[in-house]
């Protein structure tokens, strides 16, 4: 980096902006001058563009052809640490630093500044009740009556500006002022927290005395064994040093329940950073995230890109949980970007779970991260009693998946008033939709996937792409009326099982589709924790952090599901998810028991699971992975070409496959080019490359070189994925 930090007026800078281009702008400073890091605005062809100052010119353009900045925005420039972060993930990931700026700068109304965004509240009920005007009413209500902008309004209610238009000249809707930027209000380290167990204290010492440095701790403890409270005394202390603390959470629609006891541990609520959020809430974060103003945030995974004044820990709850991994656009993972991103900010990372990644399990062993272990769970003596239901000699009827002895251990639980969770990880009614004549199955016509029928949806629905369509009375291919028929069961199936035995149980179902908003999910969730239901029907949805107190059995009606995924990573993902949804059998005072309905009691994933040796499931899991050079003991990089054209794809495929000098100068293998394991999607193929590596290897450096001058033909695209999850 330069030692330059500040240009005078007229000097020629280099700009960095957020557009697709990949390499800097030149312009000449404004009036006022720049310095280093200034968030501007700059002409691009016709338009004004969002863009920040990254260094002296570098183009030999005379400068009085350059035109000006046009504009210095009123917020702090960035930090040399977000500069640094920005540069080294862009290297990491081998993505255009224009990519990781405009992941750093999504925050809407940055430039028009505060008072130019134009906002709407309800007003009078309009005169003409349509189901586009419902749509907008409800939405308003589903954001607590916020003010919101036209492009949110229009997005969530799926209507076009016009109805948006119309209804604010008619007085349904009024104009409002966007709120100016509050500061969030202050969090209180010194209120009480929890009276902590000896165990627990000990972990937050621990945490407490490695605050302040870069270091990355491994907190794994089951589930309810109180992760959470040891890492907010974590946040505590890193506030009481007056720094800021970010906390990542995977599911972010689930986090209300998380800003509660965040409210009780220091009397305030925190930043939100995700989806959902509103637009002059995300823009309101950012300026305070910049003028150290928002002491927590609690967010997704891009929460990692707000230009912290000073950022002092990073944790990362469930920290093997898949959608860390960002699968579209830039595909980078936040647990390593967290971990690289402390590092330049001098910040402590706790990596939570009960499950960790085998890669976080790996970094511990070999003494990269440390390790803290929470044994006991809170207030409960022992984990819940876990045992195998074999259904191998058991014969169930047509259209039933819940055993004698599971349906024995739910009969007493009703008796008792205690709840059940019955987890099958598959949405909608059945899995296959096939004919009884012909034996066709109906596919996605975009998609390299199955189309599942959804009985509350009274449609077909694609999983991939989120197509529907409606269900046939006739095959499609045969024709024979009636034939269409299902097969397997998903969580819909299973709820009819499960009304038709328990008639007189309160049933509830999590799905993620049986819910329109985030909000409807919190309501059902609480209602279940408050105990509306005798018997709780879920999918991986509620593998995660929720309490359910009175829950004291889990069925897991098909144990061996993703045990034979073809996917390297299938054994450990299986492990994980049973051990998360066992854990939320009995959380408080009662013992719980999972049940495991399985073909297969013998295999070594469900024997691990049963034994409670996780240790040895890692261990075994480890060498396997070792003995083939797969992450995390070898690197992998996937090449993802995409296009309309299947052809062009494997085409440009086999040319890199056979010109790949720079790889095979450092060793690395090449597989492929083979249909990526979502071979098509929206209409367009994907073939991919595999590239293995040693550990060490140089792999960037080698893939840069290999691509540099690579232009895919058509509309084909290539995108780079280093460390891909799936292999
Ligand atoms: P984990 O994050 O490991 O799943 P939590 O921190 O969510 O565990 O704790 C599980 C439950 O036990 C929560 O309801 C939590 O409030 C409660 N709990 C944990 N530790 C304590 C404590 N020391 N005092 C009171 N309640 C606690
Ligand atoms: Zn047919
Ligand atoms: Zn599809």
């Amino acid at each position: 980096m330069f030692a330059v930090t500040s240009f005078a007026p007229g000097q020629p800078v280099a700009v960095l902006t957020a557009q697709p281009l990949d390499r800097f702008l030149d312009y000449r400073a404004p009036e006022g001058g720049a310095r280093l890091g200034d968030f501007v605005e700059v002409p691009l062809g016709p338009r004004k563009v969002l863009g920040c100052v990254w260094g002296e010119a570098e183009g030999d353009f005379p400068v009085e052809k350059l035109r000006p900045i046009t504009r210095v925005l009123d917020v702090p420039p960035m930090r040399d640490e977000l500069r640094e972060f920005l540069v080294r993930a862009a290297d990491y990931t081998l993505t255009p630093l224009s990519l990781m700026l405009f992941l750093a700068t999504r925050a809407p109304g940055l430039f028009s500044g505060p008072q130019m965004i134009r906002v709407y509240r309800p007003g009078e009920p309009p005169a003409r009740l349509t189901e586009a005007r419902k749509r907008v009413l409800d939405v308003f209500e589903g954001y607590g009556g916020a003010a919101l902008t036209v492009g949110e309004i229009t997005r969530a209610a799926d209507v076009t500006g016009s109805v948006v238009h119309t209804m604010a000249a008619q007085g349904a809707l009024i104009e409002a002022e966007a709120p100016k930027d509050q500061p969030y209000p202050l969090l209180d380290p010194s209120l009480p927290s929890k009276t902590l167990s000896d165990d627990q204290a000990a972990a937050a010492e621990v945490l407490k005395s490695r605050a302040d440095a870069f270091g990355v701790t491994l907190l794994k403890g089951v589930t309810g064994s109180g992760k959470t409270e040891v890492y907010l005394e974590a946040v505590a202390e890193c506030l009481r040093k007056g720094r800021q603390a970010l906390v990542l959470l995977p599911e972010i629609g689930l986090t209300e329940g998380f800003l509660e006891r965040v409210e009780a541990r220091f009397g305030q609520r925190p930043g939100e950073w995700h989806s959902g959020a509103t637009m002059t809430e995300r823009r309101r974060l950012w300026r305070m995230a910049g003028e150290g103003r928002v002491q927590l945030v609690v967010g997704a995974r891009s929460a990692l890109f707000l230009p912290y004044r000073d950022l002092g820990l990073i944790v990362i709850d469930e920290e093997h949980d898949g959608s860390y991994k960002q699968d579209e656009g830039v595909l980078y993972n936040a647990r390593d970007m967290a971990v690289l991103r402390a590092s330049l900010a001098q910040a402590q990372v706790v990596l939570a779970s009960a499950t960790p990644s085998l890669e976080s399990w790996a970094n511990a062993q070999s003494g990269k991260y440390h390790r803290l272990d929470l044994h006991a769970r809170f207030g409960v003596a022992e984990l819940p009693e876990m045992r195998a239901l074999d259904l191998r000699g058991q014969k169930l009827p047509h259209g039933r998946w819940i055993s004698e002895g599971l349906k024995a251990a739910v009969d007493e639980r009703l008796a008792n008033k205690e709840q059940s969770l019955l987890f099958l990880n598959r949405r909608g009614y059945a899995p296959v939709t096939t004919c009884r004549a012909c034996g066709h199955q109906i596919a996605c016509s975009q998609c390299d996937a199955r189309m599942v029928e959804h009985r509350f949806l009274n449609r077909l629905m694609c999983h991939q792409c989120g197509a529907t369509a409606p269900i046939p009375t006739a095959c499609p291919d045969c024709k024979t009326e009636g034939s269409m028929h299902p097969i397997g069961p998903g969580v819909e199936r299973l709820e009819e099982e499960t009304r038709a035995t328990w008639p007189e149980a309160r049933v509830a179902v999590l799905s993620s589709d049986l819910f329109g908003s985030a909000r409807a999910l919190k309501e059902q969730i609480a209602a279940i924790a408050g105990g509306e239901a005798d018997i709780v029907i879920g999918t991986q949805l509620v593998a995660k952090g929720h309490n359910f107190p009175l829950l004291t059995l889990v069925g897991v009606i098909d144990a061996d599901l993703g045990l034979h995924g073809g996917d390297l990573r299938a054994a450990e993902r299986t492990f994980q998810l049973i051990r998360q949804v066992a854990g939320r059998a009995g959380r408080h005072d009662k013992p719980g028991l999972a049940l495991l309905q399985t073909h297969q009691p013998d295999h070594p994933v469900i024997q691990a699971i049963l034994s409670g040796d996780d240790e040895g499931f890692w261990r075994a899991e480890a060498a396997e992975r070792e003995a083939l050079g797969m992450p995390p003991y070898g690197r992998l990089a996937g090449i993802i070409l995409s296009s309309s054209s299947l052809e062009q794809a494997f085409d440009l495929g086999n040319h890199l496959a056979m010109n790949a000098d720079p790889l095979l100068a450092i060793g690395a293998q090449i597989f492929g080019p083979a249909p990526a394991p979502i071979a098509r999607v929206r209409g367009r193929h994907r073939v991919r490359l595999l590239i293995k590596a040693a550990k060490g290897a140089p792999l960037q450096a080698a893939i840069r070189q290999w691509l540099a001058g690579i232009k895919p033909p058509g509309d084909t695209r290539l995108a780079v994925d280093i460390d891909p999850q799936n292999f």
